[in-house]
């Protein structure tokens, strides 16, 4: 991967030798205002050789190209309310896109899903969406297993991304992440429902006129009833794009488009 491809959109965290967890072997969490450097969740800790870190994980807020594409995004499903109006919605304008799935929701809800993911991708977005920055490497890595685990038997992919709560990471994340192969995905472009509450076609234009080429939009199908603002104008969303002339890739795509033809495969 040449220098370039590690700023495009994101970063390269490289991790030698001496970079690993914490030697703890139960995991742990630390309440919020304790920061524990050493022997804790901090990324450099000492007694760290024994976490097997490969050091090649990378983050993703957007990928640069000059294709007119962009990724949408609906996280901390599949929920009973609005998964499957979204998964209609994305089915009528034939629009893929990324679900980073809760696992504990996919353990309840998980036949939202069955036979409808065909166009679709799926990412991990944790178990049970705690605030992973006050975690050490070892409680991480639970929260990964447990959710990866139950996404793949519930719907047969095994997923490749991983989006961490709140956007909220600590470096205990990303060694957990990086240990189970994951590559980092965050959003360069979030709906905004508070704002457009009382106009939710404004929502949509919001959407339409800030479109960029690689940009990840950000987009909840659970959660408190204003997410349901963004949710109503999807149509509208993809409807205004594709005059704009912008089509729609999952995530993975988005991240193979934007890599320099020497780094593929
Ligand atoms: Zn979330």
């Amino acid at each position: 991967m040449d220098r370039r491809a590690l700023f495009r959109g994101g970063l390269l965290v490289t991790a030698g030798a001496a970079i690993g967890a914490a030697a703890a072997t139960i995991p742990r969490v630390w309440p919020r205002n304790h920061l524990p450097f050493d022997g804790g969740y901090a990324p450099a800790a000492d007694r760290v050789d024994d976490y097997d870190v490969q050091g090649r994980i990378t983050a993703t807020w957007h990928v640069e190209t000059s294709e007119p594409v962009v990724a949408f995004t609906f996280d901390d499903g599949p929920g009973p309310k609005w998964t499957s109006e979204v998964l209609d919605a994305l089915d009528h304008y034939q629009v893929p896109a990324t679900f980073f799935l809760v696992g504990q929701n996919v353990a309840a809800h998980g036949d939202l899903l069955r036979g409808r993911l065909d166009r679709h991708e799926v990412g991990n977005h944790t178990w049970s969406h705690p605030d992973l920055a006050t975690m050490d490497a070892p409680a991480v890595g639970k929260q990964l297993a447990r959710a990866h685990d139950t996404i793949q038997a519930v719907t047969g992919r095994a997923p490749k991304l991983f989006r961490p709560p709140y956007g909220h990471i600590g470096g205990s994340t990303l060694m957990a992440a990086d240990k189970a192969g994951y590559s980092l995905v965050l959003w360069s472009r979030k709906m905004n429902e508070d704002k457009y509450v009382q106009d939710p076609p404004g929502q949509a234009q919001d959407i339409v006129e800030h479109a960029r080429p690689g940009q990840i939009i950000l987009a909840h199908d659970v959660g408190p009833a204003n997410r349901y603002v963004a949710l109503s104008q999807l149509g509208a969303m993809f409807t205004g794009l594709r005059q704009r002339g912008f089509r729609f890739v999952t995530v993975s795509e988005l991240i193979a488009l934007g890599r320099p033809a020497s780094d593929a495969g």
